[in-house]
């Protein structure tokens, strides 16, 4: 699993750097990416002594003349209502893997993290008002890159369709004219209303729609798959969560959203970012929050 992880990271890191890797082996991947060291310009192996160096220098900084930074803080958006990437824990604050990621990020900036939980539709607009970046399970859209930049992508997801117990739903075909509940604003709202007939049904918490499925006033719900999967368990023996694959759903990518143009934010969050990719605490975090089946 773990070397299937890092083959599925490397080659996140190779569209990410865009750079030709030629996935022959596993093998052949993981060193590409061990090589690829600076996510910024510097995509030459031979610079990563200059890239570690310049990364260290920017370590502990409380300032950095990044406007999103110059109070030392930086102010996150999420939608804690997306389990295992984020969700509330019992004290009432938002946790999950994307929030463990972003404070890890923050630590090697040497910045302070403040997490802001927002309703989804409203996080890209926000950006560069009340907050400075947003993490949410967000997958990269090129509707969304008009308004704000994205960082190097760390996940690749795909969308599921949960449908009830012994539902006959199998196919794109069999989507037609359906109720379909989704959470409002996310990329399964826009699959759901490319649905010919479709009733599409939008929900501010992708839960809300699992429990009207669960009521029988949906067909079906689209959502990411790993929340998905969280909700299958939370229904056992009510839901099933089938892969969108089977729909002809294609995969998609997880970024940090970010301000529009503020490259030196981007290219520090993504040396962060790679960092922990390399040093293990990225996959760290996939074993705890995603595989270790918390939220
Ligand atoms: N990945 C989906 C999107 O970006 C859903 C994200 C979410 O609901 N938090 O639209």
């Amino acid at each position: 699993m773990k070397k299937l992880l890092a083959a599925m990271m490397a080659s996140v890191l190779c569209l990410a750097l865009l750079t030709g890797c030629g996935g022959a082996s596993d093998e052949g991947a993981e060193v590409s990416a061990e090589e690829e060291t600076s996510a910024g310009e510097e995509t030459n192996a031979g610079e990563a002594a200059d890239a570690e160096s310049e990364a260290e220098a920017a370590d502990g900084e409380s300032t950095d003349g990044s406007g999103a930074l110059d109070d030392g803080v930086l102010n996150v958006g999420t939608n804690a209502e997306f389990p295992p990437f984020e969700y509330v824990d019992d004290n009432g604050e938002p946790d999950g893997f994307d929030i463990a990621l972003i404070k890890a990020i923050g630590e090697k900036m040497g910045v302070e993290v403040q997490v802001e939980n927002m309703e989804f539709d409203a996080l890209v607009a926000s950006i560069g008002r009340k907050i400075d970046v947003a993490i949410a399970g967000m997958t990269i859209t090129d509707e969304r890159q008009k308004m704000v930049d994205f960082s190097n992508p760390y996940y690749i997801a795909v969308q599921y369709v949960i449908l009830p117990e012994g539902s006959a739903i199998a196919s794109a075909e069999d989507l037609k004219g359906k109720a379909i509940g989704v959470q409002l604003g996310t990329t399964g709202d826009i699959l759901a209303e490319d649905v010919e007939g479709a009733e599409v049904a939008q929900y501010n918490k992708a839960l809300d729609a699992v429990n009207d499925l669960v009521n029988g006033r949906l067909d079906c719900v689209i959502v990411d798959k790993n929340p998905a999967l969280v909700f299958e368990t939370k229904f056992e023996g009510k839901v099933t969560a089938v892969d969108g694959a089977q729909f002809g759903f294609e995969t998609e990518e997880y970024a940090i959203s970010l301000p529009k143009g503020d490259t030196e934010l981007a290219e520090k969050i993504n040396a962060a970012l790679q960092e922990m990719m390399e040093d293990g605490t990225f996959d760290a975090l996939v074993e705890e929050y995603i595989e270790g089946g918390k939220g």
